[in-house]
């Protein structure tokens, strides 16, 4: 059986980005790096925090039972730019690994990139780290309004690098691709009309 459009779209991204920035001089590949610092600040932060005042419930909720609504098939928008910063901080075997899951995906209810340690990706994407099901929100976040306030502001952070009402991290890393005559259904930030609008209706002031 072929790949699904998802999985075809996820490997392609994964190969092009694998590719371009093993083409790279080692310099550029540290800018890179240093450009993405601030984003894994925040993404530390936020692990914290999920690992505070989280984990109770979500190994109660889930882990305990499998049956977690978080991880579920296809359900996530992988950005353009979570493949190029994943693969920024991955080794050849972790992408390689990657590959050969979407190429050999049993199918099932669960995403394609969950295996039995979990995530396969060393630094999963913003969509995922952001996810907070209803009970979660209900159980924790709900009744506790400094908690609630604190992924509130967490929440607001995130768009600091994904939302294109400004310069952002996200748009600039597709930027390069783009640039380079590389082009990926997953450049969210080129391609998407609501995003698009956003980043032109920003310039209009
Ligand atoms: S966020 Fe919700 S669905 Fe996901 S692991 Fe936690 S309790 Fe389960
Ligand atoms: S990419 Fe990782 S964290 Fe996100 S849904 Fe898939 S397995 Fe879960």
């Amino acid at each position: 059986m072929g790949l699904s459009e998802y999985n075809r779209d996820q490997l392609e991204a994964l190969l092009m980005v694998q590719h371009y920035l093993e083409g790279l001089p080692a310099s550029e590949l540290e800018r890179l790096r240093a450009a993405v610092g601030p984003y894994l600040e925040f993404r530390s932060e936020v692990s914290r925090f999920q690992k505070e005042f989280l984990s109770e419930v979500c190994t109660q909720a889930c882990f305990t039972t499998r049956q977690s609504a978080c991880c579920n098939r296809d359900g996530i928008a992988t950005f353009f730019a979570d493949v190029v910063i994943n693969a920024l901080w991955s080794s050849v075997e972790d992408l390689r690994v990657l590959k050969t899951t979407l190429e050999n995906d049993p199918g099932g209810f669960k995403c394609v990139y969950l295996g039995v340690k979990g995530c396969l990706w060393s630094i999963k994407p913003i969509v995922c780290e952001m996810f907070l099901c209803d009970r979660a929100k209900a159980t924790v976040l709900a009744k506790d309004k400094n908690l609630s306030e604190r992924w509130e502001g967490l929440l607001l952070k995130e768009k600091r690098f994904t939302w294109p009402d400004k310069p952002i991290l996200f748009d600039d890393l597709e930027e390069l691709f783009w640039e380079a005559g590389l082009k990926s259904p997953l450049m969210y930030c080129h391609l998407s009309p609501g995003l698009r609008r956003v980043k032109a209706e920003s310039r209009k002031v």
